[in-house]
């Protein structure tokens, strides 16, 4: 493995756009020491040219199958943690728990850190001061994009920020309705009005959304269960400070498990593209193997040549194709065919993949629209879901459509290039729409 990987000039924007002061993280590990995690794998962070902020150990070397850190569950903001905060829970009055308006873990974590964030400022009493003064100020995620920068974004990107949007508005609304109204005790100003604004609850929500990690909270010990009617879904989440610190990559598996017996929670680094890891060298965690359009969407970075990477595209984008391909735009196309390709889902999965080639669903797609004269469901229906070897027809078409798209992310490129500055967000989204348009034109070259 060893060579393309060096070769690789891999660059992701995992920075952080404000990297806290060094005291801040002195005394993040005072307050997780005193929580009682060890740190016996001897943990640092420091400034790594490729990713900014990250994680190594100056003294340890790490191999497959070693520790990478092991954190008491006492040190992690989770459902247990909310649970026992009875000032938190007094803010909650369950009688206005309604079934038909839950919200997500999720969002009632953002409004926790909303919480413990006021109690910081307003009396200095907060137990999680230091992992607040440890957070980034600002995400990257296209969400935080200036409305200039959204007109020049795909509509793949522009679907999931609009979508995170209503979703993040819907639960400061109910959140509003449940503690909106109440005092703060020290300050005496109203919660939802005056405390939790819109803008600090996005940014509380893309906290939880980029440094969340998975842990099955049934291991928790935990008896309380305040919040249960409230909270939509699993609480199998939490903030794991410090932990969070650690990068994404690619070319390591790792393994997390939350003990019940000892109540710690455990990263094992499992694989490594390395044979081992010196002191110093930066560790990655894997948060599993996930496509750059996640990525960048969920995390706020993408990675240059992800092993996990594919390329989507959607019914919209065919149509599109025809509209503006003289040769395919003579060509009727029965109504049939489209109503057929929407009620079988076949316009999901529909992807071009460096090394497996193009996906089963866009190969049967293009090949019902554009070489298909038959319009009868019935005989829709015995070639969609019959013999595979008849889809090998529609290269000249994934040509059209790969030419399509890369001319079409090139116009987004080229907008964005012309805006006189990006934010880090617009930034980070140039950087991602010019390595798709690296992994198309590979694809095309590999499979031309
Ligand atoms: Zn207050």
């Amino acid at each position: 493995m060893g060579r393309t990987q060096r070769q690789r000039q891999r660059r992701n924007s995992q920075t952080t756009t404000t990297t806290p002061p060094d005291n801040a993280l002195h005394v993040l590990y005072g307050q997780l020491h005193a929580l009682g995690w060890r740190n016996e794998t001897r943990l640092s962070a420091l400034n790594f040219a490729q990713t900014g902020r990250g994680l190594c150990s100056k003294s340890k070397s790490f191999q497959a199958g070693d520790e990478l850190i092991r954190l008491p569950a006492s040190c992690l903001i989770s459902i247990a943690t909310l649970e026992a905060d009875e000032g938190f829970k007094q803010l909650f009055n369950r009688d206005l728990f309604d079934k038909d308006a839950r919200i997500s873990f999720q969002a009632l974590v953002a409004c926790y850190l909303l919480y413990q964030g006021h109690l910081y400022e307003s009396t200095n009493d907060s137990p999680w001061s230091a992992y607040l003064d440890t957070l980034p100020s600002s995400y990257t995620t296209p969400y935080f994009c200036a409305i200039n920068e959204l007109q020049c974004l795909p509509e793949a990107l522009l679907e999931r920020t609009v979508a995170q949007n209503r979703q993040i508005r819907e639960y400061y609304q109910l959140l509003k309705a449940l503690v909106g109204e109440q005092h703060c005790k020290c300050c005496g100003q109203r919660y939802c009005e005056d405390i939790w604004t819109l803008a600090a609850y996005k940014r509380a929500y893309f906290t939880v959304n980029t440094r969340s990690v998975y842990i099955d909270a049934r291991q928790l010990k935990q008896t309380k269960s305040h919040f249960q009617l409230l909270i939509n879904g699993s609480s199998n989440l939490a903030l794991a400070p410090f932990l969070d610190l650690f990068n994404h990559s690619d070319s390591v598996q790792t393994t997390a498990v939350l003990y019940s017996k000892s109540q710690e929670y455990v990263l094992t680094l499992e694989a490594s593209s390395k044979t081992v890891l010196k002191p110093y060298e930066q560790l990655y965690i894997s948060y599993g193997a996930l496509p750059n359009l996640k990525l960048i969407t969920e995390y706020g970075f993408y990675l240059e040549r992800n092993a996990h990477d594919y390329f989507e595209f959607s019914l919209q984008d065919i149509e599109q194709l025809i509209v503006h391909n003289k040769e395919l735009a003579t060509q009727n196309y029965h109504r049939n065919i489209f109503k057929f390709i929407r009620e079988h889902n076949l316009m999901d999965q529909m992807f071009v993949h460096i090394q497996d080639g193009c996906s089963h669903n866009l190969r049967v797609v293009l090949h019902l629209i554009f070489k298909q004269q038959a319009y009868f469901p019935n005989v829709l229906n015995q070639i969609a879901f019959g013999d595979v070897e008849q889809f090998n027809d529609v290269q000249p078409e994934l040509s059209y459509l790969l030419t399509y798209k890369m001319k079409e992310y090139q116009g987004f490129v080229d907008a964005l290039r012309r805006l006189s500055q990006l934010t880090q967000s617009g930034t980070v989204a140039l950087g991602y729409l010019i390595e798709c348009l690296r992994y198309l034109r590979d694809f095309e070259q590999a499979h031309s």
